[in-house]
């Protein structure tokens, strides 16, 4: 099993987003004057195992807006195709993507991906739901181009401390387990790697902290 780390450009954040308060002043500061870190990476997970490419997340596109916490630095040389070049791969190496949740610098990279594409079950609801597509609309941050995952189900029984999985992999050394928090429906992969260690290739989200 080979893990890659991919960086599709860098973001930089209000020290709000990464420090928030707690009350009503976490998402006050959000839209106020105050500093911003260093350019952060964005990133997404490419995993090679049983022969096939599987990528965690897209990552962010150049067509990317800025937000009021954040300021996106993507140009279409860093999206995806050059980030898995990078890696020595190809975006025909891709055999199947697992969306961790749908934010932009999680899935705006996928119009750019022909493979299979899934995401949480519980994650479809909350993309429907009115706050959902306010915070779309508000935050310029619309879903990319014929966005359409398939539906991943938790059918495969508990792993670990998580009582449901997801099996991404023949021999279950890839699961993705149900993660809800930063949306309702996020998951996040883990990997049983060659050493026996489990990994969590997952990308931290710099989008929005909820919604
Ligand atoms: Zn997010």
């Amino acid at each position: 099993m080979r893990i890659h780390a991919l960086t599709t450009g860098s973001v930089s954040l209000k020290h709000a987003f990464l420090h928030p308060r707690e009350g009503v002043r976490r998402q006050l500061d959000l839209f106020l004057p105050g500093e911003w870190s260093a350019r952060l990476p964005i990133h997404c997970w490419a995993i090679e195992h049983e022969d096939r490419v599987l990528l965690v997340d897209t990552g962010e596109s150049a067509t990317a807006r800025d937000i009021p916490f954040a300021r996106f630095h993507v140009t279409t040389a860093d999206e995806l195709p050059a980030a898995l070049s990078a890696a020595g791969l190809s975006i025909d190496d891709v055999s199947e993507v697992i969306l961790t949740h749908h934010h932009g610098d999680h899935v705006d990279g996928l119009s750019r991906v022909r493979a299979r594409a899934r995401m949480g079950e519980a994650e479809f609801a909350f993309i429907d739901l009115p706050f959902s597509r306010f915070m779309r609309r508000a935050l310029r941050q619309p879903l990319p181009p014929g966005f359409a995952p398939e539906r991943l189900s938790f059918d495969d029984g508990a792993f670990g401390a998580f009582p449901r999985s997801a099996n991404l992999s023949t021999d279950g050394r890839i699961v993705a387990v149900e993660t809800p928090g930063h949306t309702p429906g996020h998951l996040s992969v883990i990997c049983v790697d060659d050493a026996g260690n489990h990994v969590h290739p997952t990308p931290r989200c710099t989008s929005r902290r909820s919604g």
